[in-house]
């Protein structure tokens, strides 16, 4: 399928996420299982998506199996948002994202690894900044998006962050990328590739 994706629809890049699986792994084992499949058939650029693992070793096996790129999406970063946004993910604390943004920057390289952030689930544009910051120093390119409430969803009437709030939030990220270096363009798949879900890469230049 991957085969005639390239072919036929001129796809030039792949992302498979996960979710949240309730195995150790977090979907890694079947990542790289994935990602092996797709290799074997058909040369084109992966993002694989997922939790931290329990094990870091996990990066290299997903990197040996033809993985480009991995996303571990924090989604909040305000611990306290965290917890009342996604109780469950909230328990694995940042500071473990860290270790795991650490240990994927060594094995993906630099500017190889991204996290998603939704602005307006109740961060604070300070945080969201400081954040950011953070993640680019180690490597991790921070792709901000405005949370969208969706119908039927337990977040249906939570409201989606102002224009004016983005457009503060994009202006002070895109800065940090611009003096960092750092771009989506140069990211070899994933979402801030794709960039549809945010403007960010419009304030990187
Ligand atoms: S940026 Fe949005 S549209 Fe593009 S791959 Fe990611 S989730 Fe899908």
């Amino acid at each position: 399928m991957a085969e005639a994706a390239v072919r036929l629809d001129g796809v030039k890049q792949m992302i498979m996420t996960t979710g949240t699986p309730n195995t150790s792994d977090r979907g890694a084992a079947y990542l790289t299982e994935c990602a092996r499949a797709i290799r074997a058939r058909v040369n084109l650029p992966l993002q694989a998506q997922c939790e931290p693992p329990d094990e870091f070793v996990w990066f290299d096996r997903m990197k040996a199996a033809g993985i480009d790129s991995l996303g571990m999406h924090l989604e909040a970063a305000d611990p306290a948002v965290r917890a009342q946004i996604m109780p469950g993910k909230a328990t694995v604390p940042l500071s473990h994202y860290f270790d795991a943004f650490e240990a994927a920057v060594r094995v993906f390289g630099w500017g190889q690894v991204n996290t998603y952030l939704l602005a307006g689930l109740g961060d604070r544009l300070e945080t969201l900044v400081q954040m950011s910051d953070r993640l680019i120093q180690i490597g991790v390119y921070p792709f901000v998006v405005p949370f969208v409430p969706i119908a039927g969803t337990a977040l249906a009437h939570h409201a989606a962050p102002s224009s004016d709030f983005m457009l503060a939030l994009y202006q002070q990220i895109g800065d940090l990328l611009k003096r960092a270096g750092m771009s989506s363009a140069d990211i070899k798949a994933g979402c801030a590739k794709c960039g549809a879900c945010s403007a960010l890469s419009m304030f990187e230049k």
